[in-house]
C-alpha cells in the first residue's frame, strides 16, 4: 500500500468544497503504473463540477495532467514522463471498434466519472500512458489535453490548410485553436470575443478581429453561445463549414431565418467531442510531435499556478474569467 495526498470534492447539503485526505493507494493493476502526478490543469468544465454538476460526490476532479511513472509492475517505465488520455473506454462497442473512444457507448474518466490527478499519485492504466520524446516540459504535456481537443477541431472541417478561419471566444481553447490553425496552414485567422482583454491575446496570437471584412471559410465556436452560432450564420459564405466545440451554456434556439441559410447556403455543420487517440490516429501523440520539435508553445498560456491544497484558488481564479490557463503543480520537473 501507498499513500497519496488527494483533494476531493464533497457535498455538504447543497454546498461543495474540496477537502484534504490522505489516502491508501492500493498497488497498480497489471494493466496499471503508478503515476506521481505533477501538473493537472484545470478545466473550464471542471467549474461545473465544483458548482454541483458531477456525476458524483465525492469526486477527485482533474484530467488534464501529466506525471512520472513511479512504480510500473513490469519494470518497464519507471521514471518517464508521461501525459495521460483520460478516457477509459469499453473496447466492445461499435465506436471503440473504430478507435473512436470519446464516443464509447459505456467509458470511464479520470477526473469526471472516476478519481482524476487532484492528488499526488493516481493509478493509471498503461493504455493511457502517452511517454513524452525529449524536449516536453511537464506542464506542456498537462496541457495536451486541451490541445488535442483543440487539433480534434480543426481536423472535423475538409481541409484547413489555406482557410480563413474564425474562432468565437479566446479562452484557452480559442487561443489553442487559433495557434494550432496556423501550424495546419490557415491563410488567416480571425477572433470575435467581448471582453477586450480576451480579444487582445487572440490578436497577439496573430488572429484578425472578425470585423465585416473578414470572410472566413471556417467558423469554430469555442464559447457555447447561441448568439455567435447565429451570427456564424449570417456571416457564413455558401459552403462555409461551421465547427461546434463550446458547451453550450443553456439552450440554443435558432429563428426561422437564420435556419434557412443552412440550407440555402449549403452550410456543414461538424459537432466535435473530445480527442481521438488511437493507434490509427492520434491527435495526442501529433499535439507532442509539436511541442517537441517546437512549432507548438503552450506553456505562455499559464497565467496561474497553484499547489495542490490551493485547489479551491485554482478553481475560483479561473471561474473568474480573468485568467487564461490555471495549472495545479505538484512538483517540478
Ligand atoms: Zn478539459
Ligand atoms: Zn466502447
Amino acid at each position: 500500500m501507498n499513500t497519496t495526498i488527494a483533494m476531493p470534492l464533497i457535498k455538504e447539503g447543497e454546498t461543495f468544497r474540496f477537502v484534504r485526505e490522505e489516502r491508501q493507494l492500493p498497488p497498480p493493476a497489471a494493466d496499471e503504473v503508478r503515476l506521481r502526478v505533477t501538473n493537472c490543469g484545470v478545466c473550464g468544465s471542471d467549474i461545473s463540477r465544483w458548482k454541483g454538476g458531477a456525476y458524483h460526490y465525492p469526486i477527485v476532479i482533474g484530467h488534464e495532467f501529466a506525471g512520472v511513472v513511479e512504480y510500473d509492475p513490469r519494470g518497464e517505465l519507471d521514471g518517464r514522463l508521461t501525459a495521460v488520455f483520460p478516457i477509459l473506454p469499453c473496447h466492445e462497442c461499435e465506436p471503440c471498434k473504430n478507435e473512436l473512444y470519446a464516443m464509447c457507448a459505456h467509458y470511464d474518466y479520470y477526473g469526471s466519472r472516476r478519481d482524476g490527478a487532484f492528488a499526488t499519485h493516481l493509478n493509471v492504466k498503461r493504455d493511457n500512458l502517452i511517454l513524452l520524446s525529449e524536449g516536453v516540459d511537464s506542464e506542456s504535456a498537462a496541457m495536451c489535453e486541451p490541445t488535442a481537443v483543440a487539433l480534434h477541431a480543426l481536423r472535423r472541417p475538409r481541409t484547413v490548410e489555406g482557410k480563413r478561419v474564425a474562432v468565437y471566444g479566446a479562452g484557452t481553447i480559442g487561443l489553442l485553436l487559433l495557434r494550432t490553425a496556423k501550424l495546419l496552414g490557415a491563410a488567416e485567422t480571425y477572433c470575435f470575443d467581448p471582453d477586450p482583454d480576451k480579444l487582445a491575446s487572440a490578436l497577439k496570437n496573430g488572429a484578425l478581429p472578425l470585423d465585416d471584412n473578414a470572410s472566413p471559410d471556417i467558423f469554430i465556436d469555442a464559447c457555447g453561445k447561441s448568439a455567435a452560432l447565429i451570427d456564424m450564420l449570417r456571416r457564413a459564405k455558401p459552403r462555409a463549414e461551421i465547427v461546434l466545440l463550446g458547451n453550450p451554456s443553456g439552450d440554443v434556439l435558432l429563428a426561422k431565418a437564420d435556419y434557412w441559410q443552412i440550407l440555402r447556403r449549403e452550410l456543414t455543420l461538424y459537432g466535435t467531442w473530445n480527442s481521438q487517440h488511437g493507434v490509427s490516429r492520434s491527435d495526442w501523440r501529433d499535439v507532442l510531435d509539436y511541442m517537441a520539435d517546437g512549432r507548438l508553445a503552450v506553456r505562455d498560456m499559464i497565467t496561474h499556478r497553484f499547489p495542490l491544497e490551493q485547489a479551491e484558488d485554482a478553481l475560483s481564479t479561473l471561474a473568474s474569467g480573468k485568467a487564461c490557463k490555471v495549472m495545479l503543480k505538484m512538483e517540478e520537473v
